[in-house]
């Protein structure tokens, strides 16, 4: 049956591929990026957000069968909106687009984290995000930027965990899971692993058990898995995409 998806994030690198993966299996797809999409909207800001659900109602009056929030970056010399883009505009596309999926029979949601979140960084600016607190948790990250892109993506993966199987979401029919890819080749990645010393870097904070990096295709085909009708019954999971990262650093984590 074909759906109607929204994807953040979908002018480029997983959620252009997961965009192109629905589409030719028949979906009708609203795209959400500051360029090339059907939506144009600056996730960093409340006006982008109220942009993004305006015109998605306008677009989608029926309702919305699945939401991708895939939107992100990781720009060091641009900390304030990683984090206003990672967790604060992931949070308000999956909030916000809530009661659009509430009006599907079926309603599925996904946020793209990253094995970034497993890393050791700064609690409080974790803690401030989760506590909503957007204007603090964007002053922490331009005090303190050094570990700004696994602070978000920590914050999101744990408002996952907590968010997941409340009434609002998993007690409204609404399954949500999040998806934490380790290195995969885009235009986020492409600047770092064109540079030796950021490849080393890599090295040490991604331990891998298999060679390479991933491509976007690999981690579409997940993301379309669970933003289907086939899967019913995972829930406020994370699955790390990561080339064995995740079980490098924490073997003893279940
Ligand atoms: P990408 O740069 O190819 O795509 C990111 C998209 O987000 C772009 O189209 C960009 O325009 C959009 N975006 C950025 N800021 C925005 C804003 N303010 N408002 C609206 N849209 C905005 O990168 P990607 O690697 O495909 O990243 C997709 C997601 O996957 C991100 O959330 C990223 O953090 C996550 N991720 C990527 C990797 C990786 O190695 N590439 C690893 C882990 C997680």
């Amino acid at each position: 049956m074909a759906r109607t998806i929204l994807i953040t994030g979908a002018a480029s690198g997983i959620c252009k591929a997961t965009a192109e993966l629905c589409r030719a299996a028949g979906d009708t797809v609203i795209s959400v990026d500051i360029r090339d999409a059907d939506i144009i909207a600056d996730l960093s800001t409340g006006e982008g957000r109220a942009t993004m659900l305006r015109e998605a109602e306008r677009l989608a009056p029926n309702g919305l069968d699945a939401v991708l929030a895939g939107a992100g970056l990781s720009r060091a010399d641009m900390p304030r909106e990683t984090v206003a883009v990672n967790y604060f505009g992931a949070v308000a596309t999956l909030e916000g687009l809530r009661p659009l999926l509430l009006k599907s029979a079926r309603p599925r949601a996904v946020v793209i984290c990253s094995t970034a979140a497993i890393l050791p960084g700064n609690d409080l600016l974790v803690e401030t995000c989760l506590a909503g607190d957007e204007a603090a948790a964007l002053a922490i990250a331009g005090d303190a930027p050094r570990s700004v892109y696994p602070d978000s993506k920590r914050a999101i993966s744990k408002w996952l965990r907590r968010t997941a199987g409340s009434r609002e979401w998993a007690g409204s029919g609404i399954l949500l899971n999040g998806v934490g890819p380790g290195v995969v080749e885009t235009a986020m990645t492409a600047p770092m692993l064109k540079q030796p010393e950021m490849v080393e870097m890599i090295k040490k904070s991604n331990p891998m058990a298999v060679e390479g990096y991933a491509q976007p295709e690999e981690i579409a085909e997940l993301l379309v898995f669970l933003l289907g009708f086939t899967n019913h019954y995972m829930v406020g999971q994370l699955i790390f995409i990561d080339g064995g990262t995740d079980i490098i650093m924490r073997p003893e984590q279940v």
